[in-house]
């Protein structure tokens, strides 16, 4: 199947001004922007864990794959090049699968301008395992850490959060656009992107930047799937406390400082609302504070990635 499938995925991918030596040799050759940094991230996904292949099929499970290593790029404030794309196939029908794969994830590809630099294709008798490495480059205005919020910082969302369970994280858009306009057009002092959920990844943004945050819990902005997730009875929890712990919103999660932070708010440069949910403070931990101005502890919920056993 290998050679078949090769010539396909060859006459599949279009030219991309940095891809100097195109997949075929025994590596790719990229061209490299002057002045700018090589920003890498890879994500390893499995069927069963980060996706159900018998429910979403393979074009959503191609697409997630390379989407959530966007997220991360976005997360950096970099712009995306080149996706290395290494993938292990169940025996059964695995040119279908890996052709299905591919037209999942390529349009995203394309949408992002991400050329497949190259990768590697194998079978073997276990699940569908997807391992996505995506380079992207650093723009004039410098990458986006997870350490660098202060306390007076004020905490920004980007979009919805929570039951991304009900189809969002298959589907989501990386914020990539997005976190590259407030990179350039404002002062942002720290950035992530929420792929483990709201109180767990705040919870390790403040960890890095080496201070607390406090959450108002009225002005987080709970999707309607988080709502209808709620309201179906499927567990005891609330919206918030879907929009707080769920998984996989693959929002922007950033620290502004005051003046800044009013500014983003205000102005809405973006497509999707932007929202301030709270602020950062000098005393380490995650707190609540309710519209009555009650503050207590927010235990940091989330998914955990965990080892096997
Ligand atoms: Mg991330």
């Amino acid at each position: 199947m290998e050679l078949e499938f090769l010539r396909w995925l060859r006459g599949r991918l279009p030219p991309h001004p940095q891809l100097r030596v195109p997949p075929g040799d025994d590596a790719a050759v990229l061209a490299h922007t002057p002045g700018s940094d090589c920003v890498i991230t890879s994500d390893l996904l499995m069927d069963g864990v980060h996706f159900e292949l018998a429910e979403c099929g393979p074009r959503a499970a191609g697409y997630k794959s390379l989407a959530v290593n966007l997220s991360d790029l976005a997360a950096m404030a970099a712009r995306p090049v080149a996706a290395i794309v290494s993938i292990a196939l169940p025996q059964a029908d695995a040119q279908k699968l890996a052709v299905e794969l591919y037209e999942g994830l390529l349009p995203l590809a394309d949408r992002f301008g991400v050329t497949i630099a190259g990768g590697d294709t194998n079978c073997w008798d276990g699940p569908l395992v997807i391992n996505i490495a995506a380079l992207g480059e650093t723009t004039e205005h410098g990458p986006l850490l997870r350490s660098g919020a202060r306390p007076g910082d004020q905490i920004l969302v980007t979009g919805e959060l929570g039951g991304s369970i009900l189809g969002k994280h298959l589907h989501f858009a990386p914020r990539v656009e997005e976190a590259l306009l407030l990179n350039s057009r404002y002062r942002l002092h720290a950035g992530m992107d929420i792929s483990d959920g709201l109180s767990l990844d705040l919870s390790r943004l403040a960890a890095e930047s080496r201070c607390g945050a406090v959450i108002e819990l009225a002005a987080v902005p709970v999707s309607p799937a988080a709502q209808q997730l709620a309201g179906s009875g499927a567990d005891e929890r609330s919206a918030w406390e879907h929009a707080l712990a769920d998984g996989e919103d693959f929002e922007l999660l950033l620290a502004a400082p005051p003046e800044e932070a009013e500014r983003i708010v205000r102005e809405q440069p973006l497509s999707i609302p932007l929202t301030r949910i709270g602020e950062f403070v000098a005393e380490a931990g995650l707190w609540r504070v309710d519209e009555r101005g009650r503050r207590e502890p927010l235990p940091p919920r989330g998914y955990e990635h965990g080892a096997a056993g």
